[in-house]
């Protein structure tokens, strides 16, 4: 700073006397470059960009923060440099405004002092967006305050992004699939959305079609080979389903392992059935996960829509595909299925049931059934296997193939296989020692605190845990996680037996078997029904027989109806059978009076003559 200069560091000139007025007036300029010293570092100060032009269009004032904000050297603007100027110098400088060579010169021209407030906001050729606001000053000119919002834009846009997309796939997700679902229904009907930009439909009878894609193994794959393979899985699923379609069709990720896919312009049904059955065979292709190749297939509902169904709501049309979908899985999987009205029927009543189930639960609607298990030795009763029964008011004795799969489907397994298990071993305490079979769902052995209920239920009925078996499927396996193997650890430090039931339809892992503490196998009731006209079957049975044996299990076989099955087991050295030929499930009072029966000629048979 030259030292001719008044600085704001530099005490005030001594006064001289009979100079008033030049002192004054020294004293007056020393003031105004304080205020003018002061406003530089205020404005040079404020976060925003600050301009201000006469009217005649020539700067005369702008902050440092003005220059960053369109990179401008601050020495490349000078005050009354004329409007056109300055916009040209932030244009060569790479800032200004995103638009074509051509169409900045017209522009330019017409780039005017507003003679009003405004706010704008001006994406720029750098990538950069300004929120501009111009306000007219008294003498006819403006000031212009400018706001960098890039960064907050794009994180709008990123949240507007992922409201709308899956993050896994990047696809439309359920509510942006609506969206276009709701706006094909309009352009069905020969309407249009005001913010639907698709061109209407030519003219022609068409039909919408959406269809439901779902992954057949898709919670095998996450729960044995983790998520990460579960992403991957649905990444080749969207990739496999996304070549199946045309330019304009829309794929959407709407659940979990959900897809929907919206067909437009379809001429005919057996369009929509042609595109399913391509889906089907692209995604039954192997797909090479973690290394191993894994089969999956797909299964498909298919719902169709013409214009005289005059549908305005998407919902009701993804009911239908989902409908069907059911259908499709509950046939063979990798099918597609077309929508049908009788499948509401089924919807009512699995909804229904679903009800009636829930009330059965609260409402003490349930029973317990026990099946006696005999030592195949002596043939004498040595325990029994719990089963829960529904006698429903309406559809009589509902099996639980039927309800154990809509408790799971209706998260009420839990507190039925609770009440199962609380149920039977009250029961079971007046057996004087005999064994007691409870079976758990997979469900129940993943939610935590399984130990803890069990060591209650245990502790308030008084059943011994030695009297107690835990019956658990592969299900239960498949996630391998070392929760799993830590609950059935626990459970069996109770003292607590553990079965692996209906050994040999699952998975039938061999290291199952030599990772967890199983006490007990049970051969599936499949394989004892065709042991005896099948010879294959029979070696799989001695074999499993074996190898319990050779683990230090008992083997059960599940399923015996008759005689000759059971010397076949009695050959083979099998533990214990169970099946109708050595009695059916039955209430505990009857299971009782078997087992006094039991004793009674037990007694008979060592009594004196
Ligand atoms: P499971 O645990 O394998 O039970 C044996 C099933 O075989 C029972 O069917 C039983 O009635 C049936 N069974 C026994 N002997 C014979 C026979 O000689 N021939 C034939 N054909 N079948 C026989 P149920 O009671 O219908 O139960 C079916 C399945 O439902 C059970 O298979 C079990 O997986 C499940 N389940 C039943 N009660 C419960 C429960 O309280 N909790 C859970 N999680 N599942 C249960
Ligand atoms: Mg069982
Ligand atoms: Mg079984």
């Amino acid at each position: 700073m030259s030292t001719s200069q008044p600085s704001l560091d530099r005490p005030p000139p001594r006064a001289v006397p009979g100079g008033r007025t030049a002192e004054a007036r020294e004293a007056n300029l020393l003031t105004l470059f304080r205020e003018l010293k002061l406003r530089d570092l205020a404005l040079d100060r404020i976060r925003q960009g600050l301009c201000v032009y006469d009217a005649e269009q020539r700067l005369m004032l702008f902050n440092r923060r003005y220059a960053e904000m369109y990179d401008l050297d601050p020495g490349q603007l000078r005050l009354g440099m004329g409007l056109r100027d300055v916009v040209d110098l932030r244009y060569a400088a790479g800032s200004g405004p995103d638009m074509s060579d051509e169409e900045y010169k017209g522009w330019r021209e017409r780039i005017n002092l507003a003679n009003r407030v405004t706010d704008t906001e001006v994406m720029l050729r750098n990538g950069r967006v300004h929120a501009i606001h111009h306000e007219p000053t008294l003498g006819g000119g403006y000031v212009a305050t400018f706001d960098d919002v890039t960064e907050r834009r794009h994180a709008e846009a990123h949240i507007r992004h992922m409201a709308l997309h899956d993050e896994l796939t990047g696809l439309p997700n359920r509510a942006n699939f609506t969206v276009a679902l709701d706006h094909a229904l309009a352009r069905l009907r020969g309407e249009s959305r005001p913010e639907d930009h698709r061109p209407a439909l030519p003219d022609g009878n068409w039909l919408a079609a959406v269809l439901i894609v779902d992954p057949d193994h898709f919670k095998d794959v996450n729960d044995t080979l983790g998520h990460a393979a579960g992403d991957a899985l649905l990444q080749g699923v969207a990739e496999r389903v996304a070549q199946c379609l045309r330019p304009g069709d829309t794929l959407a990720r709407i659940g979990s392992d959900e897809f929907a896919v919206l067909l437009e312009q379809v001429a005919t049904a057996e369009q929509a059935a042609d595109t399913a059955r391509r889906i089907v065979a692209a995604a039954s292709v192997p797909y090479e996960l973690d290394g191993q190749d894994m089969v999956v297939g797909v299964s498909v509902g298919v719902t169709l829509c013409s214009r005289e169904d005059n549908i305005t709501d998407p919902a009701p049309l993804l009911s239908q595909a989902d409908m069907a979908l059911y259908e499709a899985k509950t046939k063979k999987r990798g099918t597609a299925c077309f929508f049908h009205p009788a499948m509401r029927a089924a919807l009512h009543r699995r909804k229904e049931m679903e009800r009636d189930l829930r009330r059965a639960l609260a409402e003490g609607g349930l029973q317990v059934h026990f099946q006696p298990i005999t030592a195949i030795d002596s043939r004498r009763i040595v325990g029994a296997e719990a089963l829960a029964r529904w006698p429903h008011p309406v559809h009589g004795m509902v099996p639980p193939s039927e309800f154990i799969p809509l408790a799971e489907r209706a998260g009420l397994i839990c507190e039925l296989g609770a009440w199962v298990l609380r149920t039977a071993c009250t029961e079971a305490v007046g057996w004087d020692g005999l064994s007691l079979a409870v079976n758990l769902s997979p469900e129940q052995v993943r939610r935590p605190g399984i130990v803890e209920q069990v060591t209650g239920i245990l502790r308030d009925t008084g059943l011994p845990p030695s009297n107690l078996e835990l019956e658990i499927t592969e299900g239960s396996l498949l996630n391998e996680t070392p929760q799993t193997l830590l609950t059935l650890t626990r459970l069996r430090a109770l003292g607590v037996s553990i079965a692996l039931d209906d050994f040999g339809t699952g998975f039938s892992s061999l290291s199952y078997l030599r990772r967890y503490p199983f006490t007990k196998l049970k051969v599936d009731r499949s394989f004892v029904g065709s042991m005896a006209a099948d010879t294959a079957t029979h070696a799989i049975v001695q074999a499993v027989v074996t190898l319990g044996r050779s683990l230090s299990m008992r083997v059960i076989a599940e399923g015996v109806e008759t005689e000759a099955q059971y010397r076949m087991l009695t050959t083979m050295d099998c533990d214990e059978a169970q099946g109708y030929l050595l009695g059916r499930p039955c209430p505990g009072q009857e299971f009782k009076r078997l087992v006094a029966l039991q004793r009674e000629s037990d007694a008979a048979a060592v009594r004196p003559v």
